[in-house]
C-alpha cells in the first residue's frame, strides 16, 4: 500500500515517537501539579512550546496549545468577534479556505452579526488583491487567509496581506495547518496577529495544535474554554504532555530537515510524478499553481472524461489518495476549491489530490504511476 495523502495526515516521524514514549511511562505527572511529577512535565511541555514558537519566529508565550487547527481556527475567529471593537463587523476570508473557517465564518453570521466577505482567487488560487484593498476599511474586524492550501497546495503571498491588514488595523489570521512543510515563516516579518497550527500535518501526531497569538493582542480573544485556567486561562484544560512534546519535536524536526534542499527533492519526486502522467497517453492534467508557488508534495491531477471516485475506487488497495471533495451526510460535492479556481463541476469531479512527503521514495512514484495505469485500463 502506497500512501499519497500527506496532507491529509502525515505519517508521524520515528524519533517524534521516541520522545513521545517516556511520557506514557515513567513521565506521567500533571503539567499543572505543583509536585516534582508536575514540575517535571510542566518542563516538557515549555521545552515543547519553545520549539514550536522558535519553527515560526514567535516566543514561547506567545503559543497557546490547543487540539487541533480546527480548534485554533474556532478560537481565533470567534475569540475576536467577542471582543471586537464598536464598528468593526467585517471578516475577510478566501474562497478557498478550510471547511473550519468557512463553518466558523456561518456561524459568526448567524450568532454575532458579523459579515463575511469571501475574497475571490485567480486560476492558481491566489487571493485578489485589488479585492482586498477595496473592501478593506475601518469595518473590517480581520482577514483570514489559508497560508498554503490543502487541495491544490497554493502559498499566497502571506507577507504582502500582513502589511496590508497591519495598514488598516485589522487583525491578520492565517490558517496555516499545511505551511511549515512548504515554507519558512517568521509570524513578525508577515505581520501575522493569530496563527493556527497543526501537529499531524508536520509528522507530529494527531489531536494536537497551536495558536499562535501575538503578545500584543491577548486581551483580543475571548476563551472559548473555560476550566482550570490553564494556558493564561486562555485554554483551559490540562495539557497531553505526550502530545506537547511530540509536537514540538516534529518542529524542530521541521526546522532542522525541512531546509531548501529537503523541500527541492520532495518537488523534484512530485513534479517526476506529474509530469510522467501529464505526457501520457492519457487526458491527464494539472489543476492549480506553478510550482514556484505550489506546496513542494502537492499534485492536484484532472483525469478528464473519468470519474474520480472511479479512479480512488479502482486503486485504493494499492493506493491511497484523496478525492478532494467534501463529504457531506454521505453525498459528494464537487470541490469547491477546484470551482473556485474556475473548473466546472464535471472538470473537479474528475480530479483527484495527491499528496507525497518526507517518506515517500522514487520506486513508489514509479509503483504509484503503475497503479494509476493499471486502473485507468480498467475502467
Ligand atoms: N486547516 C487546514 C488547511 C487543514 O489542512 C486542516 C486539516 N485537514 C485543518 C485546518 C484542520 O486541522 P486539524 O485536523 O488539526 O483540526
Amino acid at each position: 500500500m502506497i500512501y499519497f495523502d500527506y496532507q491529509a495526515s502525515t505519517p508521524v516521524d520515528p524519533r517524534v515517537f521516541e520522545s513521545m514514549k517516556p511520557h506514557f511511562s515513567a513521565h506521567f505527572g500533571n503539567p499543572h501539579s505543583a509536585h516534582a511529577f508536575g514540575c517535571s512535565a510542566a518542563e516538557s511541555v515549555e521545552d515543547a512550546r519553545e520549539k514550536i514558537a522558535c519553527l515560526i519566529g514567535a516566543d514561547s508565550d506567545e503559543i497557546i496549545f490547543t487540539s487541533g487547527a480546527t480548534e485554533s481556527n474556532n478560537l481565533a475567529l470567534f475569540g475576536l468577534a467577542q471582543r471586537r471593537s464598536r464598528g468593526r463587523n467585517k471578516i475577510l476570508i478566501s474562497s478557498i479556505e478550510h471547511k473550519s473557517i468557512f463553518a466558523v465564518g456561518r456561524e459568526l453570521e448567524k450568532k454575532f452579526g458579523v459579515e463575511c466577505i469571501y475574497i475571490p482567487v485567480n486560476n492558481e488560487g491566489l487571493v485578489d488583491f485589488d479585492f482586498i484593498y477595496e473592501n478593506l476599511d475601518e469595518s473590517v474586524l480581520a482577514i483570514s487567509i489559508i497560508g498554503v492550501n490543502n487541495e491544490i497546495g497554493t502559498i499566497q503571498p502571506i507577507a504582502k496581506i500582513g502589511r496590508l491588514a497591519y495598514e488598516f488595523g485589522a487583525f491578520f489570521h492565517s490558517d496555516a495547518a499545511q505551511a511549515p512543510c512548504a515554507l519558512d515563516i517568521d509570524v513578525y516579518d508577515c505581520k501575522i496577529s493569530l496563527m493556527s497550527l497543526s501537529s499531524h500535518k508536520i509528522y507530529g501526531p494527531q489531536g494536537i495544535g497551536a495558536l499562535y497569538i501575538k503578545r500584543d493582542f491577548v486581551n483580543k480573544i475571548e476563551p472559548q474554554i473555560f476550566g482550570g485556567g490553564q494556558q493564561n486561562n486562555i485554554r483551559s484544560g490540562t495539557l497531553p504532555v505526550a502530545l506537547c512534546v511530540g509536537f514540538g519535536r516534529a518542529a524542530e524536526l521541521m526546522k532542522e530537515d525541512f531546509s531548501v534542499t529537503e523541500r527541492k527533492e520532495l518537488s523534484t519526486l512530485r513534479d517526476l510524478f506529474v509530469y510522467t502522467l501529464t505526457n501520457s497517453k492519457w487526458p491527464i492534467f494539472s489543476n492549480g499553481p506553478k510550482e514556484n508557488i505550489r506546496h513542494p508534495g502537492n499534485a492536484n491531477l484532472r483525469f478528464s472524461g473519468f470519474a474520480a471516485d472511479d479512479i480512488l475506487s479502482a486503486i485504493q488497495l494499492k493506493l491511497a489518495a484523496s478525492s478532494g471533495s467534501a463529504c457531506n451526510f454521505g453525498t459528494t460535492e464537487p470541490s469547491y476549491v477546484l470551482k473556485a479556481i474556475g473548473l466546472t463541476d464535471d472538470e473537479a469531479s474528475s480530479s483527484l489530490r495527491f499528496s507525497l512527503g518526507r517518506f515517500t521514495t522514487n520506486g513508489e512514484v514509479d509503483e504509484a504511476i503503475d497503479i494509476i495505469n493499471a486502473a485507468l485500463l480498467s475502467l
